[in-house]
């Protein structure tokens, strides 16, 4: 008597909140109904911004190529999700461009908010963050003097002595460990009584928490988003803490390999907070595609949806 095989099964479970936020879901609907160039990439994610390409829509790579469309009168642009320097948005009401601002409210309410109340109240800033994200560029326009440090050589090169007030935000999407890192490296070296609030937003509070939360118990993990995108290769880093040899980051279906699936019984899937979900469904599908049985799905807890101004806690360290 012959016996069938067995039928493998893989479950599929879709992190908790994985997939664009509230500001990057406004920033894009704003760039498609003004159909206005965008000043910068308006989500680090490809496949968005080629999207938007085919629209029409322009994304200006850097400030200065402005000026080669104000003279085919263009007289509006799109400010995108990451903020823009005050002088920048200074510079264009000077030339007479109206901007539409895209600038995620967490920033604009919460972030430069808190820049301004602990300025007022006498603090020096510091804000940990890559400096050359576009972010982080913007938000210490939004202060007086600002320090920006995102590894160790930055936090030698800070003044010796800042005053008796000192306060470190962060970057909304850098990891709670570099954030703890980087504030313990000041402490101990520069200014033992550094004041640190955790200025992540609570999209990627949440989606951190729940790639790391899934990422001790599946076999495997797909984070997907784009290369470029600093909040989506964190979910990737943290998800490599636990999965070293098997945590993928892609940016599109095509890059999933059949060799990912062998031995896994339950994969995870995380998204950051620019990658459209379609993106993440398209991933899923390519790996039902590629799976040899059956394949079911699971969609992690969610604690309910997260609004426009729910922006995070004040949670210090
Ligand atoms: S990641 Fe956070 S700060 Fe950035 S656009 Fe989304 S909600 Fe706003």
């Amino acid at each position: 008597m012959s016996t069938s095989p067995e039928v493998r099964t893989l479950e599929i479970i879709i992190a908790h909140s994985a997939g664009t936020c509230f500001g990057v879901e406004d920033a894009i609907e704003m760039a498609e109904r003004t159909k206005q160039p965008i000043l910068g990439p308006i989500v680090h994610n490809r496949l968005v911004v080629e999207g938007l390409a085919r629209q029409g829509i322009p994304v200006l790579e850097r400030y200065s190529d402005l000026s080669g469309l104000t003279g085919q009168g263009v007289d509006e642009v799109v400010i995108t999700a990451h903020g823009y320097p005050r002088e920048l948005k200074e510079d264009l009401d000077r030339r007479g461009i109206v901007y539409h601002d895209a600038t995620c409210p967490v920033l604009l309410k919460w972030v430069y908010g808190k820049i301004r109340k602990f300025e007022s109240e006498g603090y020096k800033v510091i804000l940990v963050g890559n400096p050359d994200h576009a972010e982080i560029i913007a938000s210490r326009s939004y202060g007086r003097d600002i320090h920006v440090v995102y590894s160790d050589e930055h936090v030698a090169a800070l003044p010796d002595d800042l005053g008796p007030k000192t306060v470190a935000f962060c970057q909304t999407t850098i990891t709670r460990s570099k954030f703890e890192a980087l504030v313990e490296r000041i402490r101990a070296t520069k200014y033992p009584g550094l004041k640190a609030v955790d200025t992540r937003c609570k999209p990627v509070k949440n989606q951190q928490e729940a790639v790391a939360r899934l990422a001790q118990w599946v076999d495997a993990m797909i984070i997907v988003g784009g290369f470029n995108s600093s909040n989506t290769t964190n979910l990737a880093r943290i998800s490599s803490v636990h999965l070293p040899e098997a945590t993928y980051h892609v940016d599109s279906p095509d890059l999933v390999q059949k060799e990912w699936l062998e031995n896994v019984s339950h994969l995870g899937i995380g998204g950051g907070t620019s990658t459209p979900k379609d993106q993440i469904r398209a991933v899923q599908q390519r790996v039902a595609e590629l799976f040899d049985g059956h394949v079911l799905y699971r969609r992690e807890d969610r604690d309910g949806e997260i609004e426009r101004d729910d922006f995070g806690a004040d949670e210090e360290l």
